[in-house]
Formats: C-alpha cells, sequence, structure tokens
C-alpha cells in the first residue's frame, strides 16, 4: 500500500513552490498506484487568511490534482491532538515551561531543558493553561546526550539529525494554547495511515523531531522525501508569507510543465500545449525518483 498525502496551511493561496509539493506528491503516490489524501492545516488561526483553504482545493482541481477521500480539516482534529498528548503525560514525558523567546534567544535558539523539573501531571484539562508543554528528550542527569535519528530520504539521501543538539526538547502545546505543528503532522499522519510523505525541503530539519514522535507513540515510521525548494529572484523561498504570486488557472498547463521541469522530469516542449490532464499523465507514467534534484549543499 501507498498512502501519500498534500498537507497544505491556509495561509494564503496556492504559489508555484507548493504547486511543486502539490505535484511532486501527486506523481509519487500515483506512479505508485497509491492514495493521495489533501489535509488542511489550519490549527494557527493567526497565520491563516479567510477563504484560502477553498482557494487552495479549487487551485488544486483546476491543476487536475483530484485527491481521494474525504479532505481532513486540522482545525477539527484537536481531541486526537489532546488525546495524544495525554498519553504522553501519562508516561512521564511532558513538562510545563514558562520561557520566552527571549529566554530561548539566550541559550542560543536551543532550549536547554531549564523548566524539565516542573513535571505535567494528571488530567491536561487541569494544567496551567499559560504554560507551554514541552517534551523531554531525554533526563537530565543524562547531558550531554544524544537522540540521533536516522533515515533515508528518498530524494535527499541518508539523513542524520540529533535533536538534542540540533533542537532541543520540542514545545507540543504552546503559551498561547495551540497545538504545535510537528504534533498535530505526526497525529495526522499515523491516523491518516500515511506511508509517504513528499513535501517541501523547508520541513528536513523538523523531520527528525516528528519520526522521534512516531516512535514514541509505537507508530511506524513513514517513507519520507523532501522536494527542493523553489526560490524568488532574490533567493528566497517562494512562501505565503513572503507573498509568492498565486498561481492562475488559465495559466494551468504551463504552471504544470514548469513545475515537472523543476522536478527534473524533463517534459517536451510541446507538453505545454497539452491539457492539464495530458500533463498530469505523461507526469504519471514518466516519473523518476532520481531525477529529482538535490538540495544544494
Ligand atoms: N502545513 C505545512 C506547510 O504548509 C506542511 C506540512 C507537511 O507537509 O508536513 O508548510
Amino acid at each position: 500500500v501507498y498512502i501519500g498525502r498534500f498537507a497544505p496551511s491556509p495561509s494564503g493561496p496556492l504559489h508555484f513552490g507548493s504547486l511543486i509539493a502539490a505535484l511532486g506528491s501527486y506523481l509519487d503516490a500515483k506512479a505508485h498506484k497509491g492514495k493521495w489524501l489533501v489535509r488542511i492545516e489550519d490549527i494557527d488561526p493567526q497565520r491563516e487568511q479567510k477563504g484560502a483553504a477553498a482557494l487552495i482545493l479549487q487551485s488544486l482541481e483546476e491543476h487536475h490534482l483530484w485527491w481521494d477521500d474525504d479532505v481532513l480539516y486540522q482545525s477539527r482534529r484537536y481531541a486526537a491532538y489532546e488525546s495524544v498528548l495525554q498519553t504522553l503525560i501519562d508516561k512521564n514525558l511532558i513538562y510545563s515551561c514558562n520561557c520566552t523567546r527571549k529566554n530561548l534567544a539566550t541559550m542560543g535558539g536551543i532550549y536547554d531543558g531549564r523548566c524539565r523539573n516542573q513535571k505535567a501531571q494528571g488530567d491536561l484539562a487541569t494544567l496551567d493553561k499559560t504554560q507551554a508543554l514541552r517534551l523531554r528528550l531525554h533526563d537530565s542527569a543524562s547531558i550531554p546526550a544524544k537522540k540521533v535519528v536516522q533515515f533515508d530520504d528518498l530524494f535527499q539521501g541518508s539523513q542524520t539529525q540529533d535533536l538534542c543538539t540540533q533542537m532541543g526538547d520540542p514545545i507540543l502545546k504552546r503559551r498561547d494554547g495551540l497545538y504545535a505543528y510537528s504534533l498535530a503532522v505526526v497525529v495526522d499522519d499515523s491516523t491518516q495511515g500515511i506511508t509517504h510523505i513528499i513535501r517541501g525541503s523547508d520541513l528536513l530539519e523538523v523531520t527528525g523531531s516528528q519520526l522521534y514522535l512516531f516512535d514514541l507513540l509505537d507508530q511506524q515510521r513513514p517513507r519520507l522525501g523532501h522536494l527542493p525548494l523553489a526560490l524568488d529572484a532574490r533567493g528566497q523561498k517562494l512562501s505565503k508569507q513572503n507573498h509568492a504570486k498565486p498561481i492562475i488557472a488559465t495559466q494551468a498547463s504551463e504552471n504544470l510543465w514548469h513545475a515537472l521541469v523543476f522536478l527534473g522530469q524533463n517534459p517536451s516542449d510541446d507538453l505545454v500545449k497539452a491539457s492539464s490532464r495530458e500533463i498530469i499523465d505523461w507526469g504519471i507514467a514518466h516519473w523518476q525518483r532520481t531525477a529529482v534534484p538535490r538540495n544544494k549543499k
């Protein structure tokens, strides 16, 4: 079985960078006769743009990227996140933390675990809601500890991350009460039975901590593949926050053709004149993982 997914945050309409993630995950799934699910990651209302979720879905349809099953919305999944967090609390792995961003900056950006003695115990609902909840990666007694996660990325090759020195104890619930993106992603990817995560390389650095969560929750790890990132003329990542231009439906064929080129798939010049549907069919029939470019180091 193969179950893949595309998981956009609705912070703006689909732009060329997110089209690459959508197309790459779609083609990898369909070339392996898999399912392709869409999940709207609307857990952060402050970053959300009204109407963006609907626009993203419409844009996918206009580019002939049809998803299987119903769209899952993270805003309707709080109960699931809560129950997983409770499991981790019950395993004695969570502590409350009231450190600020400023505190964190003085630690060089890697949390040093200074609140570890404030163990979170009992019912999640009764804990002080103004504090963040962090996952304890190891016992302070064993510093300098190592929590090394290794995985073989489908496009970027072998990866090794040491969570202790590269990340520090991750926040799972924020001081503003919102669930952390990594918790929500891992809970949803396991609930949905995702076997392959194909997404942009901006998420490569958080992958170690997500795989670690899969392990802690006794869930099978998915395979991961991180696609290269599209950059703008100034060399910055195309993103909704940087107001990357939305892609437009009347140029669907061109958009898809350019995305195929970006993914190293080498479509013929003629193919740009074909319909979206034909371009997608060509993409499925010719998809080659080994042709996807590696990130420059
Ligand atoms: N929602 C995340 C984003 O739009 C992607 C999450 C993922 O693919 O794991 O950046």
